[in-house]
């Protein structure tokens, strides 16, 4: 029995399988081969394998992706084909003497270069298409082959981190648990684990070796451990501890319909974020008030080309009638950092969480943004819409915003297309320009919601993303605290209500705090909401 301690991201204790999941371009390190002609061998085959791998997912997706958006594997099959592609990597190898992998490891940055330096936007396009492919030949060659391995049945699932596009591209009935050597708790991936339940544990450290794959392990999102090989004994605790575990959340399920009120007799509203329109169920399972973040930018992560107005309107609009009249925040596109859709690669940066991101994407390219606002326009007659920005930084955004959603609403107005006019305007207040000037941006929206994630990273000079620094991220440090302060107290100057959406709001030590600060709303994970209220009701 081995036991590993990491730290907790989301609760839960799940017994099953350990799968481990291995990223390959990781781990592929230069080597001078001797025998060049099997290193050809292992190209040639590798390459044909992606080909049928290919041809495959092309047949299965064209019935619910449509011939258009499948296409996207006919590109990516054509790539394994071309000349230039094939005698590149082959070059590298009769040559340079390297061995298969590296030399695709170079294929894929000498090709996404070429690619990138094209003028062209279509062009550019490719770039995404060359990783994708040489992903798909290093995990063949690299004897790990991708989807087309991952289990059949339920499994822990462990790798060394997983990316938000990872746990989109997992079948959810099949994923017991998430456990990383690395990772951090307020990465989009531990988000997103937490808004779909998924129990995890991040920072299990370089022992969570390759070696355990397979074996029987019990991951403890309470205490952070992963116990793998349990003897009976332990098995027997830990079942126990699950049942307990069970137990105390059907406790919860009983304050559904309860209100979210203070001792003193204070209301405040509880909101769950979500990621898809699938999230609104756990949301009304657990008695959520509302939706307060729609983190939108996961339609285009799950999506394998840009989502269309009308894929995108069909999801808004189920999302509002869900939800029957209750609040939903939608944000609209935060891409950037480690949230990447496969077709949008922007070029590499030095910094990217300071980088070409979230609502600067939306203004440098209008023709995305204005497809997006369409779509929640067109949606907003089907329920209670609010759309809310990302990473404000100033008035004049705001003030380009507002007529983007002019030119948006006077095409739908000449269309005579429906739309309400009631939807309210909102921003994150997530980067310290925001606080520091929310007094002028409170004037020109209707709402503020308080993003602590990017918050505390800008605040403190913090990466959220650096596992190393897991232990300096502190979302409730003074000065944190006091960005918030500041924020709720110019909303309210202007009268306007201010949230939290950010992982801060689910921290039950500190909810006494934001009610004394008189913050009107908390926006936490769907199985956040009950814990949450219980701690309200003991508040004063
Ligand atoms: C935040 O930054 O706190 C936030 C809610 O947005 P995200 O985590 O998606 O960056
Ligand atoms: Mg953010």
């Amino acid at each position: 029995m081995v036991t590993l301690k990491g730290t907790k991201v989301v609760s839960g204790i799940v017994i099953g399988r350990l799968f481990v999941y291995m990223h390959p371009d990781k781990h592929i390190s230069r080597a001078t081969v001797e025998d060049t002609d099997a290193q050809l061998k292992l190209f040639e085959d590798a390459r044909n394998k992606a080909i049928s791998q290919l041809e495959e997912l092309y047949d299965s997706s064209v019935p619910y992706l449509g011939e258009t958006n499948a296409s996207i594997f006919v590109a990516q099959e054509m790539l394994l084909e071309d000349g230039k592609y094939i005698s590149f990597v082959r070059k590298q190898i009769e040559e340079s003497r390297l061995n298969a992998a590296y030399a695709v490891v170079l294929a894929s940055d000498e090709f996404s270069r070429l690619f990138t330096s094209i003028e062209d936007k279509y062009m550019q396009s490719h770039v995404a298409d060359v990783r994708d492919v040489s992903e798909r030949l290093l995990r063949i060659l690299c004897g790990a082959e991708g989807e087309m391995v991952l289990p059949q049945e339920p499994c822990i699932y462990a790798s060394d981190d997983f990316s938000a596009g990872d746990i989109v591209g997992f079948n959810r009935d099949n994923v017991l648990g998430l456990a990383t050597m690395f990772g951090s708790q307020v990465s989009h991936a531990s988000i997103l684990a937490g808004t779909m339940g998924i129990p995890s544990i991040i920072g299990l450290g370089q022992e969570m070796l390759s070696i355990y794959d397979g074996r029987c392990a019990i991951l403890d999102g309470q205490s952070g451990e992963l116990i793998i090989d349990p003897d009976k004994k332990t098995l027997e605790r830990m079942k126990k501890k699950q049942k307990e575990y069970e137990e105390h959340q059907k406790m919860l399920l009983l304050l559904k319909g309860k209100n979210n009120i203070t001792r003193g007799g204070k209301y405040i509203n509880v909101y769950a974020n979500i990621g898809s329109a699938e999230g609104v169920e756990t949301a009304l399972m657990y008695d959520a008030g509302g939706i307060g973040l729609f983190r939108s930018e996961f339609i285009y992560i799950e999506s394998l080309t840009y989502p269309t107005e009308e894929e995108q309107f069909n999801i808004y609009r189920e999302v509002l009638e869900k939800m029957r009249g209750r609040k939903v925040i939608i944000r609209t596109l935060d891409l950037g950092t480690d949230k990447q859709a496969s077709y949008f690669r922007p070029e590499k940066e030095n910094n990217p969480a300071l980088g070409y991101r979230a609502v600067r994407i939306s203004l440098a390219q209008p023709g995305i943004f204005k497809t997006q606002l369409r779509a929640l326009f067109r949606a907003s007659v089907f329920g209670n819409l609010d759309i809310m920005f990302p990473l404000i930084i100033s008035v004049e955004e705001i003030r380009q915003i507002k007529d983007i959603i002019r030119e948006v609403t006077a095409e739908l107005d000449s269309d005579n297309i429906e739309y309400s006019r009631d939807v309210r305007l909102g921003i994150m207040i997530e980067t310290p320009a925001a606080v520091m000037i929310s007094e002028e941006l409170a004037g020109e929206v209707d709402f503020f919601s308080i993003g602590t994630n990017d918050l505390t990273q800008f605040t403190l000079a913090i990466d959220r993303q650096n596992p190393k620094l897991e232990t300096y991220f502190n979302s409730i440090h003074p000065a944190v605290m006091k960005m918030i302060e500041i924020t709720v107290n110019n909303a309210h100057k202007a009268g306007i209500p201010v949230d939290i959406c950010g992982e801060a709001a689910a921290d039950l030590t500190h909810t006494q705090d934001f009610i004394n600060m008189g913050i009107d709303a908390l926006s936490v994970a769907p199985n956040m909401v009950l814990p949450l209220r219980k701690k309200i009701r003991e508040c004063d």
